[in-house]
């Protein structure tokens, strides 16, 4: 019984899958063992497994659909290098890195394997040209972005952190020279980032004025001031810090390299959100920087907010994934359980917010394909950018909201990873620009008029 057990587990798997998970399936039961066996077995058996098959099915049961956020099919309009690329990550996250998340979102602590297991993607540094980085289009930036943020939002925070603000400052603000010191390294993730804009004092004033401040003493810069959020500060191995200029006032853009003694990064507790994410308090004190450590072609913050312009659009896909996560866990959840005597899935209170929660996520995943088309056109504008964090980030909120509802208690439970996407969605609410401030990004753009207070 114990061998019919397995086979009809393993044939009622078969029917609910699709081409990837086969592979996956691959890895995890010797299909042609287990086929062999099956040609193996005589009359009898095999009459006697067909009736098992066949009465063990309950009344009323029948194949269910595969459980998958990507309604409108979107992964067809990739190459099939792109979407080998997509699955790669999707395998790695699901196989290797969802197995640690609850455990250290818990704790409040970074899985640091995660960095050996993504040098294995080659996925830093995704659409900038040389330094050792891919090339692709952006496009792939923000469907990788969506991968990684599906299943856990910290990782994915850590790795838009690095690639994009850290990394995506030096490609567009540094000199060659800096470029070729930093791009190659932290491309194979053998040098970490992070990205300083964000103070205690100045959060969505940045624009306006940071208190940070930076000097050249004849000899070197000296940068004083403080940093709050900083994410993977802790532990990078250069932060990009942003400081007003006392002479022209203008933003500069530093590279504070770690262990330099003016520089004090100390990590923040107790955040309800991103709890990998380890962020820091950064206290800069007569913070000494070698003129060829400041960005060459940072000159004031139109250029940090060329940066801004390029990562806000990955931070919209990772709205995304974040939504699209908390929808798949839902779905399964709701077939799965059942009240009155039935799935939960089958009542149609349910499956309208599924339904919504899908509707959802495919209005935020079309109109990121569309913004990534743009930037890989070179079309993309700041009001392009804010649209899709607002509305993603919106749209993201009620989705997880949703998901959570539809698993009553457990929707509050790690275990069933619904509950951390809710408290993700916070931060990312947050940050890269609130909706406000995004929104008068818009506006301004649409109206003419610019509504930021002065
Ligand atoms: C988890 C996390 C990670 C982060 N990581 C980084 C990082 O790595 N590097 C970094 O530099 N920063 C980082 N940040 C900072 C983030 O970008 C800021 O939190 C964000 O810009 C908002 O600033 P604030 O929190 O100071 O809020 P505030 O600016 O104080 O805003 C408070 C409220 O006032 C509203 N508001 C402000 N101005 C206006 C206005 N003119 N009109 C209407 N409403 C307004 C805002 O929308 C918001 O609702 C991170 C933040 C979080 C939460």
């Amino acid at each position: 019984m114990a061998f019919f057990g397995k086979v009809r587990n393993t044939i009622n798997l078969l029917k609910n899958i699709d081409l990837d998970q086969l592979t996956k399936i691959n890895q995890q039961i010797d299909l042609s063992e287990a086929m062999k066996t099956l040609g193996n077995l005589d009359e009898n058996q095999l009459k006697g497994l067909m009736k098992m098959l066949k009465t063990k099915r309950r009344k009323g049961q029948h194949d269910l659909p595969p459980i998958d956020g990507d309604f409108y099919n979107l992964d067809l309009k990739l190459t099939e290098e792109q979407r080998e690329l997509q699955l790669k990550v999707r395998n790695l996250m699901e196989d290797e890195v969802r197995p640690l998340i609850n455990d250290h979102w818990n704790r409040a602590k970074f899985p640091f394997e995660v960095i050996e297991m993504f040098k294995k993607l080659n996925i830093a540094g995704i659409p900038y040209e040389g330094y050792g980085c891919p090339n692709l289009p952006f496009l792939m930036e923000g469907v990788i972005a969506q991968e990684i943020a599906r299943v856990d939002v910290s990782i994915s925070t850590f790795f838009g952190v690095h690639s994009g603000l850290a990394m995506g400052s030096i490609y567009l603000c540094g000199s060659e020279e800096q470029k070729q010191e930093w791009l190659p390294k932290m491309q194979k993730l053998e040098a970490i980032g992070a990205f300083g804009l964000t103070e205690p004092n100045v959060g969505s004033g940045v624009a306006g004025g940071l208190e940070t401040t930076c000097r050249f003493d004849g000899e070197h810069w000296v940068i004083n001031g403080q940093k709050k959020w900083i994410g993977n500060a802790t532990f990078a191995d250069v932060i990009v810090i942003w400081a007003r200029d006392e002479d022209s006032n203008q933003v500069k853009g530093f590279l504070v390299r770690k262990g330099n003694p003016g520089f004090k990064a100390e990590k923040m507790e107790d955040k309800m959100a991103l709890r990998i994410v380890q962020n820091a308090l950064i206290t800069l004190t007569d913070c000494k920087i070698p003129d060829s450590d400041r960005l060459k072609k940072a000159e004031s913050f139109r250029d940090t907010a060329k940066v801004l312009k390029m990562t806000r659009a990955g931070v919209a896909w990772q709205a995304v994934g974040c939504a699209r996560g908390a929808y798949e866990s839902a779905l399964k959840y709701t077939k799965k359980r059942e009240q009155f005597g039935r799935p939960i899935a089958s009542y149609q209170l349910i499956q309208n917010h599924l339904v919504e929660m899908l509707s959802n996520l495919t209005a935020m995943q079309t109109l990121c394909f569309r913004l990534s088309e743009l930037q890989d056109q070179d079309l993309l504008k700041d009001e392009h950018a804010s649209m899709a964090k607002v509305f993603t980030s919106m749209r993201m909120r009620d989705v997880v909201s949703r998901a959570r509802e539809v698993m009553g208690g457990n929707g509050i439970l790690l275990e069933y990873d619904v509950a951390r996407f809710v408290a993700d969605a916070e931060a990312i609410y947050s940050y890269e620009g609130t909706k406000e401030i995004n929104s008068l990004i818009v506006g301004r753009a649409i109206t003419g008029y610019s509504a930021f207070v002065n």
